[in-house]
């Protein structure tokens, strides 16, 4: 008889990497396989503890953790510096982790499910004699460009830092929008720096692409048939991985504890009414920012949910200003987002596009009005806008700054817009059944567990 899978799943610490990869996970024990989840010993605490506060449980999974190399007071702003710590500390965490499964609890590692920002995972799973595959958290447009990033370098378009050598616009294929070279996403990461120790380190990952052979990639060619067909054998969708609707007990991974209080707060709210404003798990504000946004909402005078996360550590301190009276609104520290967003109450969603807020927004048929922070946010935007046009962006004034007037123009805009919500609506019914058995994101993941296990 042949003896249970055991699949260890390795996710980059970031909340929208982690909450893909949990649900990837919970799909992997539907097919019959143990789960072993690897967090960082950072993350694993904080899964850990809200899991506790949210009555969650992961029963079905184990949840582990390896260190990244860093102290545990270290705030892990700085992803720059949190990639080198783990590229340094972390195979040896792991190959040591397999062993002492096997030796101390008899458990045998099948193989790696390793996020792409985690590629070291497959030369230690090639190393101790498994096999592995990658997963890609986000768009598949976003890794096709990373894919070609050497070509880019080749052909004299980026240097070997990742940096522009010439200003022409990107153009992949005739869907895939023309993508401006500052739109790269380690172009995004606010200090040069740090986008260059992250070009590297996603160069070093990638080379073990030989180690798989596909990408299991969270996004559906529903959503993305140009991005696929560029690299049909090795892009393989999985997408969209959402919790189904109806199963609110299985834990995600949330590094915040959820306000559940919101959701009978939508139920009072009238139906398509309520503006959604959440900005994931990284997004900062200036205080004149914050504050224009606290006002725009109320300008708005349309009932609103706003996410304001509350992070002790973090040196960014913003406060609402005293005018700010909140009436119609309600703020929470960290929303339980799926259901929020397929709640009939919500209208649309103010948010950073975050590639998972994205697919839960168009999986719900809710426009977007996009407000990118860092990263692939802004090739999202531009994917949303001008493709999918299910969404529209804020404009910002000549100090990047976006005042409340403008603000309340655009949710007023995409409210009274009924183009929009068609679009929404109609994207939503070709998504829905993307998971459902017989589907294209369905097939795949059966048929590359098969060849995985
Ligand atoms: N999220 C949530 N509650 C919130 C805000 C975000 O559950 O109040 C979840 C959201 O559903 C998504 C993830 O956190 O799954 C954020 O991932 P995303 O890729 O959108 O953005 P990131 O945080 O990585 O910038």
């Amino acid at each position: 008889m042949m003896s249970t899978p055991t699949v260890l799943v390795l996710p980059a610490p970031g909340q929208g990497h982690v909450n893909p990869m949990m649900i990837l996970s919970h799909k992997l024990v539907d097919h019959g396989c143990h789960v072993i989840f690897v967090n960082s010993d950072f993350t694993h605490k904080r899964v850990v503890r809200s899991m506790e506060n949210n009555n969650g449980s992961s029963s079905t999974i184990k949840l582990v953790a390896i260190p990244d190399g860093l102290g545990p007071d270290h705030d892990r702003v700085n992803l720059g510096e949190l990639c080198d710590s783990m590229s340094r500390t972390m195979p040896s965490e792991l190959e040591k982790l397999i062993e002492d499964l096997q030796l101390n609890e008899g458990i045998k590692v099948t193989c790696v499910v390793a996020d792409v920002f985690m590629g070291w995972a497959l030369e230690v799973a090639r190393k101790v004699g498994i096999k592995g595959a990658f997963f890609w958290p986000a768009a598949a447009s976003v890794f096709v460009l990373q894919y070609n990033a050497s070509n880019l370098v080749a052909d004299a378009i980026l240097d070997s830092d990742g940096l522009p050598i010439s200003e022409k616009p990107l153009w992949l294929s005739s869907y895939i929008p023309t993508m401006e070279i500052r739109d790269l996403w380690w172009l995004n990461m606010f200090d040069p720096f740090v986008g260059k120790q992250m070009f590297k380190y996603m160069m070093h990952c990638l080379r073990n692409s030989n180690l798989t052979e596909w990408f299991l990639c969270n996004s559906t060619p529903e959503l993305e048939p140009e991005a696929f067909s560029l690299l049909p054998n090795i892009l393989s969708p999985i997408g969209p991985l959402l919790t189904p609707n109806n199963n609110n007990t299985i834990s995600v991974g949330q590094f915040w504890e959820e306000d559940i209080s919101c959701m009978s707060w939508l139920d009072q709210q009238p139906q398509c009414s309520v503006v959604y404003v959440a900005f994931g798990s990284h997004t900062l504000f200036n205080q004149t920012q914050f504050t224009e946004l606290a006002l725009a909402l109320e300008l708005t005078n349309r009932p609103f949910l706003w996410v304001v996360r509350q992070d002790p550590n973090c040196t960014n301190k913003v406060s609402l200003p005293p005018e700010f009276k909140g009436y119609k609104g309600k703020i929470i520290g960290w929303a339980p987002q799926k259901m929020v967003l397929s709640h009939p109450a919500i209208a649309c969603f103010v948010s950073h596009c975050g590639w998972n807020s994205t697919i839960e927004a168009l999986s719900n048929g809710v426009p977007l009005l996009c407000w990118p922070y860092f990263g692939d946010q802004f090739f999202n935007k531009n994917y949303i806008c001008d493709a999918l046009k299910v969404g529209m962006a804020f404009d910002s004034d000549e100090n990047g700054m976006i005042s409340r007037g403008k603000i309340k123009e655009k949710v007023d805009q995409l409210l009274s817009n009924e183009n929009t919500r068609s679009r929404s609506h109609k994207l939503m019914e070709k998504l829905k059944h993307n998971m459902d058995e017989g589907s294209t994101s369905s097939t795949n993941l059966s048929s590359n567990n098969r060849q995985l296990l």
